[in-house]
C-alpha cells in the first residue's frame, strides 16, 4: 500500500518546460539570439549517446537550438581543449555540455576547467561553485536545482529542517548541501535555511544520522542502499539514484517499502532525472541572456 505522496518528477519537469518554453519565445520575440546548447560527446557509450539525445531533443522542444560535437575514442585531452576554446569563442554557442564520462585517457578536470564560466551550464566552474557557496549563484547546478524545485513545486519547505545528503559528489551532493544551507538561492528561503548532513562511504552510524533527518537525498549510485529501518516514518525522501538492475532502473531506496512509510517520495525512473534535464535548458537560456548583457555591457563602454 502507498501512503506516500509520490512526487511526479516527469509532471513537474513538463510544466517548468511549458514556463522555459514561454520564457524562450519571449526572449526571441524580444529580439534574442536562439538560445543554444553545444553538447560534446567522445566515444561511443550507449547510455551517455541517450542521454545527450535527450537533452538535444529536450532543447527543441522548448525553442532552444542544440549542436552535437561527437568525437572519436580516441581523442586527446589536446583535442579537446582545442574544440571547447573554439566553442568559447563562437557568439553562436551560449551553454557547453560536456558528457560524462570521458574515456580514461583523457583528463575530464582539465577538459570542466576550460568550459567558459558563462557557458557553463552544469555549473562545474571553480568560478561557478565558489559563486555558489558564497551565497551567489550564477547557475544552478542542475540535479541539485531539480531536488529544489521538486520540492518547492509540492511545497514541501526545507527551512529548518534537517537534511541528511547521501553522497558527496561535486556533481550531486556537495552542490545540494550547499544550496540547502544557502539563505535564499531563488527559490525563496523557504526553500533554502536547512541544517544539512552530508554523509558519505566513511561515515561512521549513517543509519542513526539518516533516522535523524526530516528529509533524506540519496545520491550515492547503490540500489536499496536507505532502507526502511533507516528513515524515521514521516520523513520525505528524495531518491537521486539511478541504477540498472537486470535490464530496470532503480534508484538508491527501498521504494516499495519507503512508500509505506514516509510522507513523500520520489520515484525512479520519472522522478529527480527529468528535472535535471529541465534545469539544463533554464540555464542554457540564462546563459543566452547573461552573455547577451555581458556583449551589451562592453558595447555601451565603448
Ligand atoms: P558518485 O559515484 O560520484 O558519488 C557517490 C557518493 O556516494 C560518494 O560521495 C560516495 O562516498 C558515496 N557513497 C558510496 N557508497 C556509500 C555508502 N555505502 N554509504 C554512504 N555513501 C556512499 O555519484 P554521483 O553523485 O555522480 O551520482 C550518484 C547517483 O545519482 C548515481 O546513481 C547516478 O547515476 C545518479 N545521478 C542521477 C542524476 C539524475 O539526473 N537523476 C544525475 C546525476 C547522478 P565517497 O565520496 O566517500 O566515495
Amino acid at each position: 500500500m502507498t501512503n506516500a505522496l509520490v512526487l511526479d518528477g516527469k509532471a513537474t519537469a513538463l510544466q517548468i518546460r511549458k514556463e522555459i518554453e514561454q520564457d524562450t519565445t519571449a526572449w526571441k520575440q524580444g529580439g534574442g539570439p536562439t538560445p543554444t546548447l553545444a553538447a560534446v560527446l567522445v566515444g561511443d557509450d550507449p547510455a551517455s549517446q541517450v542521454y545527450v539525445r535527450n537533452k538535444e531533443r529536450a532543447c527543441v522542444s522548448v525553442g532552444l537550438a542544440s549542436q552535437l560535437f561527437r568525437k572519436p575514442h580516441a581523442t586527446t585531452t589536446e583535442e579537446l581543449l582545442d574544440l571547447l576554446n573554439t566553442l568559447n569563442c563562437d557568439a553562436e554557442i551560449h551553454g557547453i555540455l560536456v558528457q560524462l564520462p570521458l574515456p580514461a585517457h583523457i583528463d575530464t578536470q582539465a577538459v570542466l576547467d576550460a568550459v567558459h564560466p558563462l557557458k557553463d551550464v552544469d555549473a562545474f566552474a571553480p568560478e561557478n561553485v565558489g559563486l555558489l557557496v558564497q551565497g551567489r549563484p550564477r547557475f544552478l547546478p542542475c540535479t541539485p536545482h531539480g531536488v529544489l524545485q521538486i520540492l518547492a513545486r509540492y511545497q514541501l519547505p526545507v527551512a529548518g529542517k534537517h537534511v541528511v545528503v547521501v553522497g558527496r559528489s561535486d556533481i550531486v551532493g556537495k552542490p545540494l548541501a550547499n544550496m540547502l544551507l544557502q539563505k535564499d538561492v531563488g527559490l525563496g528561503p523557504d526553500f533554502a535555511n536547512a541544517t544539512v548532513t552530508i554523509c558519505h562511504s566513511r561515515t561512521a552510524n549513517m543509519a542513526e544520522i539518516v533516522r535523524s533527518a526530516d528529509v533524506v537525498v540519496a545520491a550515492v549510485g547503490q540500489p536499496e542502499l536507505i532502507t526502511t529501518e533507516m528513515v524515521s516514518p514521516g520523513a520525505i525522501v528524495i531518491d537521486v539514484g539511478i541504477n540498472r538492475v537486470d535490464s530496470r532502473l532503480v534508484g538508491d531506496v527501498d521504494y516499495p517499502g519507503l512508500s509505506a512509510i514516509a510522507r513523500a517520495i520520489t520515484p525512479v525512473p520519472g522522478g529527480i532525472g527529468p528535472l535535471t534535464i529541465a534545469m539544463l535548458l533554464s540555464n542554457t537560456l540564462k546563459a543566452c541572456r547573461l552573455q547577451n548583457d555581458a556583449v551589451k555591457a562592453l558595447a555601451t563602454r565603448d
